[in-house]
């Protein structure tokens, strides 16, 4: 049995730091400039491997220089990646990201590159690996016929599914037969469900929206302000760690994969979000995506 299968994409992420995020037309002399791995997919799959649970990572890449840094990223973090197609035809996908040191916030344009050519059949050959695995979690950046595919498959073999709703996009009802993790943050949420979240009523009202949909458990990350958890049943209000957030791009993605490894470990709902809280709050602390992910031993409730 496999802990956990991962289904996304890699991207270099190119980022570059300043006093602010440069407004439309306006050039600023920035201060740092760093490039390391992205990408949701990815990002999730080192929270993951880096907290000690098995990943397999279901991904394309292309046969080009970033193509490189992503088999060397998978490599030094023990993920699996015998999952990743590399095609020399297609490129390898970047993300260039503009970020205000002093808040840590951030603007990002996502180039997909080869994962967004992911069919069906491609994904099939790796199903088994889905099929025998405790958890099985994706996002929104692969073509929606795959991840509706896996998600389904995931479902009727026993796997717990997690979707993290990102970037907010149109999903047909159908997806939500399938889902028992929904992880949006405050924005995406709203996508989802015409809910503005400003306060802790507002996301009760959200999460249980959702869970009218079909989906099991709505898990809306608040940034700053923590999370909230419900199930229709029980509800679970954190604050967020506090922490000097110097970079808050995959914030989310350690989130998801704190997630996913506490349930992986059999961990309670409320652990979990304990551990995904601190996992994500500590990520913010660090430059960059990928290698912001904290490790085990940099989690002390553990
Ligand atoms: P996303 O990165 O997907 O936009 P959020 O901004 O909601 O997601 O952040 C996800 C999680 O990361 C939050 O629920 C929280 O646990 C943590 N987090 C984000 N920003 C901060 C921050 N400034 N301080 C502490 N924790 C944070």
């Amino acid at each position: 049995m496999n802990d956990i299968s991962v289904l996304g994409i890699f991207v270099a992420d190119i980022s570059f730091s300043g006093s602010k995020i440069p407004a439309v037309g306006e050039t600023i002399l920035g201060n740092k400039y760093i490039v390391g791995p992205g990408g949701k997919g990815c990002n999730q799959a080192i929270a993951i491997a880096r907290l000690g649970a098995q990943v397999n990572f279901i991904s394309k890449i292309g046969k080009d220089f970033y193509g490189e840094l992503a088999m060397n990223t998978l490599k030094e973090n023990n993920i699996n990646s015998h999952s990743v197609i590399q095609d020399e035809n297609l490129q390898t996908g970047v993300a260039g990201i503009l970020i205000d040191e002093n808040s840590g916030k951030n603007a990002i344009n996502v180039i997909v590159g080869a994962p967004s050519t992911f069919k069906i059949n491609e994904v099939d050959k790796q199903i088994d690996l889905i099929k025998n695995s405790k958890i099985f979690l994706t996002q929104l950046e692969v073509p929606k016929d795959v991840i509706l595919h896996c998600l389904k498959i995931a479902k009727e073999s026993g796997c717990l599914t997690i979707l993290n709703p990102a970037p907010a996009s149109e999903i047909t009802n159908e997806f939500y037969n399938y889902i028992d993790f929904f992880t949006p943050n405050e924005t995406e949420a709203e996508f989802y469900t015409g809910i503005k979240i400003t306060n802790e009523q507002d996301a009760k009202k959200a999460a249980n929206k959702l869970i009218k949909l079909g989906i099991q458990k709505a898990i809306i990350t608040l940034g700053e302000k923590g999370l909230y958890y419900s199930d229709g049943k029980e509800d679970i209000y954190l604050k967020a760690s506090r922490v000097k957030a110097v970079d808050t791009t995959g914030a989310g993605d350690a989130f998801n994969g704190g997630l996913a490894y506490g349930l992986s470990k059999g961990k309670t709902i409320s652990e979990c979000l304990e551990l995904a809280n601190k996992v994500a709050g500590l990520s913010t602390t660090k430059l960059g995506a990928g290698n912001a992910m904290p490790f085990l031993k940099d989690i002390k409730i553990l």
